[in-house]
């Protein structure tokens, strides 16, 4: 809210406005009167804008001060050179990059959302913390320089990669975007060039090239960009390697000329010129079949999968865990990507208990979620404790990780979704093992089962 007081008038000279914010800034704002209105009210008893000189039949209203009018058009006018006037303040003192939270917040807060995966919260967290660092660091002649460190999420699918990436988001405070690889193309085909990438950061740093080149990008599904290998050698692999080649250059640190609206650059296009040199990229990806070739890798180094060296048994069961950027490059990835990106992390695979911690624990759990939308029905809900081993089970036979709940209980929920709107006397819901197995085997998704 404005106060606006008219601070003194004086009829030959400009008027001065005096307005305070609720902050309390001072502004002062001149606007010359006209002298011929001022003649004009003193010598007739015609009322008439103080400002613009408009009589009555010429203005929507006119507000009385103490020894002047104002017309609307008038006051406007002056509203909108407020506003003007208070955006350019609001740049100026906007206050500098709040205080940087240091690994263990960040973590946390992570922790209060993502069930699990310490390793890429961890791994995360420093990155990001080094990223403010890095940011913060004004480089003398002989000062070590940071160097940014890209970083490569591997975890197979709805196990929270995106999840991860979409929370860090919330406690950052440079822009950040997520984008998908797979829409990309080499420059000239069909598809998104990868300066689009660029084009969503600068987007949600709303055009501000330099707080957009402080911003961090998360590029998912970064696996389906991978050399493919059966490629006949006639056609360019153009959503594939040719990818990875454009992608290069924005990792590393370049200029790059970005479509302000993204989409296929044409030659007339205004450009918007980016340096991505201090933007820090995370891809992610599932690497669907790497097992594979870590299982193979470590078949080679060693003897019925004891680890050299030590004699801890290989953990069969989560063969990410051995990951290294060779495993990527036989995936298909090429050698200087890879370089690009040298921090590499991966994500457990859930298991029952995972599962179960994710129905219930996160802030935003999807249990809490259909409580808090039968709550604004009035109705309590509740589960019964089989109910969710029950949800587990399923999820686990399908093999969809975290993503799998939610199909599962929105087949158990949808019938009581739609009844209890309009039943009105229903206080409460408890959903028993029978109730939640009849709805489950009534929908569609039994089906998958078979497979
Ligand atoms: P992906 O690894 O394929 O990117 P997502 O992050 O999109 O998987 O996960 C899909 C959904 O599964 C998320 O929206 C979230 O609700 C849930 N989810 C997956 N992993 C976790 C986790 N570790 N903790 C909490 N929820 C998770």
């Amino acid at each position: 809210m404005l106060n606006i007081s008219v601070h003194s008038i004086n009829l030959i000279k400009p008027i001065t406005i005096y307005y305070t914010n609720n902050v309390g800034i001072y502004h002062i704002i001149y606007l010359n009167l006209l002298k011929k209105n001022i003649t004009m009210n003193k010598n007739s008893k015609e009322i008439r804008c103080s400002f613009c000189g408009a009589g009555k039949q010429d203005s929507l209203m006119l507000i009385a001060g103490l020894d002047a009018h104002i017309c609307d058009k008038c006051v406007n006018q002056a509203n909108e050179i407020l506003a003007e006037e208070l955006k350019v303040r609001k740049v100026k003192t906007s206050p500098s990059a709040p205080a940087v939270l240091k690994p263990y917040e960040i973590k946390s807060h992570l922790d209060q959302y993502v069930i699990g995966q310490d390793d890429a919260k961890k791994i995360l967290s420093v990155a990001v913390y080094n990223h403010y660092k890095r940011l913060n660091q004004r480089i003398d002649k002989d000062e070590v320089e940071i160097e940014k460190s890209n970083i490569i999420m591997v975890g197979e699918t709805g196990t929270g990669k995106t999840l991860l990436a979409k929370t860090l988001a919330k406690v950052l405070n440079v822009p950040f975007c997520i984008c998908d690889a797979t829409v990309l193309t080499e420059a000239g085909y069909v598809g998104e060039d990868v300066e689009s990438i660029l084009t969503r950061l600068l987007q949600s740093a709303d055009y501000d090239v330099a707080t957009a080149e402080k911003g961090i990008v998360y590029i998912d599904e970064v696996d389906k960009i991978a050399r493919k290998s059966d490629n006949a050698s006639i056609t360019r692999d153009v959503s594939g390697e040719g990818v990875q080649q454009a992608l290069l250059k924005i990792l590393e640190g370049t200029m790059v000329n970005v479509p302000p609206q993204g989409g296929r650059k044409h030659p007339d296009q205004k450009m918007i010129t980016v340096n991505t040199s201090n933007i820090l990229f995370i891809c992610g990806g599932a690497f669907d079949g790497i097992e594979k070739k870590i299982a193979n890798r470590l078949r080679t180094q060693t003897v019925g999968y004891k680890l050299k060296g030590n004699d801890t048994e290989v953990d069969l069961k989560n063969l990410y865990k051995y990951i290294t950027p060779q495993d990527l490059k036989s995936f298909g990835l090429i050698p200087e990507l890879i370089g690009r990106l040298p921090v590499l992390t991966y994500l457990n695979p859930l298991d029952r208990e995972a599962l179960h911690n994710i129905l219930t624990e996160p802030k935003n759990s999807l249990l809490k979620q259909y409580k808090k939308l039968f709550e604004y029905e009035g109705v309590k809900l509740d589960f019964d404790d089989d109910v969710l081993e029950f949800i587990v089970d399923k999820a686990m036979e399908f093999k969809l990780g975290a993503r799998g709940l939610r199909s599962i209980c929105e087949a158990i929920m949808i019938d009581a979704m739609f009844e209890f709107p309009s039943k009105k006397d229903v206080k409460k819901l408890n959903i028993t093992l029978d109730y939640a197995r009849e709805k489950f085997d009534k929908s569609d998704l039994k089906k998958l089962k078979v497979a």
